[in-house]
């Protein structure tokens, strides 16, 4: 397991939740915490409560450490109109640009499924939205996908993606396609379901019995801020987390289960998790984790390498000399203009930083901020900064 280093933001004013990973503890349970049950683990005690930006409760079980908002909806459609993927710019959920996002986001998830299918397979992704990972994945896969928006459904069909439906829990939809999946994506996808458990239960049992489950969730980190969490994404209903995941994957027999907190810089962390009932697949999944989230890709492999960048730079938007010098490397295979953009925006921020750095006479201006990290970083102090940090500078 990487344990990732303690990231203070350096882009936004201080809150209550930057460092605790326990923010804003509800010391009196509200009364209807009375009937709490947990869909994971059955318990009924109540750890503690956090208050997310918009009012709304977190509770989180003292058994098995998911945590769910208080009062789940009756139903989500609502929240994924057709504006979700194109949302305005001061709309607290959906995606400013989701095919920005989705290029340097899934990178490591494409090359990761090529890396366990390199001749091809049956990918499924849930949650799909336009089919962007699909798409980039091209016709040697058989592709399909499960997506709650019509207008985003309609996208990735005429993409020649089978759509299977718009809810991975809709009856019967599982169980019509048991087996069928080499490989099962699902990005950002479960936090937002009604019921986790059975999201997870569905998907493995659409699982090839070598078949690999690959999903990221927003986690709710112990060491990193998880203001991001409770300030926006206010649609999401599962507050995963690591405890909280294992623990659900433990109630599915013969599965193993293995993931890593993404310490995404400027940003709180999410969890990838990688599940499969083959002992010789799960070796391979460890073996391509460790390669994946390695400090140095120096000794790794070409292929390795790639997926390393993909993740590290891409992906958590954590450079390190080591890994520029090996970006041609990723590049030559998988470069696009918005990849492109996103190593701008690195490039801006350390220029920005050292623009400030100089004038302020001083090596770092967000020195106290990194000593944490200091070790990690001693050889280039001067690489993370966000978007929203960046788009503050330029003025827009
Ligand atoms: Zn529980």
């Amino acid at each position: 397991m990487k344990s990732p280093a303690p990231q203070p933001s350096v882009d936004r004013a201080p809150v209550p939740t930057a460092t605790d990973g326990r923010p804003e503890t509800i010391s009196a349970l509200p009364p209807s915490s009375a009937g709490f049950r947990c869909t994971i683990c059955g318990g009924s005690a109540i750890d503690h409560g956090t208050l997310r930006d918009d009012g709304v409760r977190v509770l989180f079980c003292a058994g098995c450490g998911m945590g769910v908002v208080e009062q789940r909806p009756a139903d989500t459609a609502h929240f994924y109109t057709d504006d979700y993927y194109h949302r305005a710019e001061d709309s607290a959920h959906g995606y400013a640009d989701y095919e920005f996002t989705a290029e340097h986001g899934l990178l490591w998830t494409r090359v990761l499924i090529e890396r366990l299918l390199p001749t091809g397979g049956a990918v499924l992704d849930i949650g799909c939205a336009t089919g962007f990972l699909l798409r980039r994945l091209g016709g040697a896969y058989r592709r399909a996908g499960i997506e709650a928006n019509p207008a985003a459904a309609r996208v990735a069909a005429a993409a020649g993606i089978d759509i299977l439906g718009g809810d991975v829990l809709a009856p019967g939809l599982a169980t019509a396609h048991a087996g069928a999946y080499d490989a099962i994506a699902s990005i950002a996808t479960y936090e937002h379901v009604l019921d986790i458990r059975a999201a997870i239960a569905a998907s493995l049992e659409m699982l090839a019995p070598s078949g690999v489950l690959i999903l990221e969730v927003p986690v709710i980190s112990e060491s990193r801020s998880n203001a991001d969490w409770y300030g926006s994404s206010f649609e999401h209903i599962f507050y995963p987390t690591e405890r909280g995941l294992r623990s659900l994957f433990a109630l599915f027999p013969g599965v193993h289960f293995t993931g890593t907190e993404t310490a995404i810089a400027g940003y709180s962390s999410t969890y990838i998790g990688l599940a499969t009932r083959d002992p010789d697949r799960f070796a391979e999944l460890q073996r391509l984790l460790a390669a994946m989230t390695a400090d140095d890709p120096a000794p790794l492999t070409e292929d390795d390498a790639r997926l390393n960048l993909a993740y590290t730079v891409l992906h958590e938007f954590r450079p390190t000399p080591a890994r520029i010098i090996r970006l041609p490397l990723l590049l030559e295979r998988y470069f696009s203009p918005n990849l492109g953009k996103r190593l701008m925006q690195l490039w801006y921020g350390d220029a920005v930083q050292a623009v400030d750095a100089a004038a302020a006479g001083v090596r770092i201006a967000a020195a106290e901020a990194r000593a944490a990290t200091a070790e990690r970083w001693a050889a280039a102090p001067l690489t993370t900064i966000s978007i929203d940090r960046l788009r503050r500078r330029i003025g827009r």
